[in-house]
């Protein structure tokens, strides 16, 4: 899979007018699913399940997501859609080898906060720092 500066200019062109619709076409789905292959299938099937948090500390209003994961044992990443995911592939596939643009969390939450089809969690800023300190 190509994962050249060009592609991620695509994706970033792409999930801003997403963003500013609120909704996904067939086109951009199309797309979505050139950009990211089989992840955008996998990260549709968390969205549908609800498996999308948005955890928002307060006062500050900073945030993270928790995505649940595929496996049976359903552990949940703390993913930031744009630079970080706490998962095995994250690590591996993207920093690494750098193959592909993100991982399936972090495509999860985007889709789902893009769309609206997230859980919204306020917590104390402190908890949120407790969280990130176990990053
Ligand atoms: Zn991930």
């Amino acid at each position: 899979m190509a994962s050249t500066s060009a592609t991620a200019a695509v994706a970033s062109t792409l999930w801003n007018q997403i963003n500013s619709s609120r909704s996904v076409s067939d086109d951009q789905l199309s797309i979505l699913h050139f950009l990211y292959g089989k992840n955008l299938e996998r990260a549709t099937r968390i969205v549908d399940q609800g498996g999308v948090r948005k955890v928002s500390g307060f006062p500050s209003g900073r945030f993270l997501f928790l995505v649940v994961g595929e496996s049976k044992r359903k552990e949940e990443y703390i993913c930031f859609p744009e630079h970080h995911c706490t998962c095995y592939s994250f690590f591996y596939d993207i920093v690494n080898r750098s193959e592909q643009l993100c991982c399936k969390h972090q495509i999860a939450a985007r889709l789902a906060e893009a769309v609206g089809a997230h859980d919204e969690v306020s917590v104390s800023d402190e908890h949120l720092a407790l969280m990130l300190s176990k990053l």
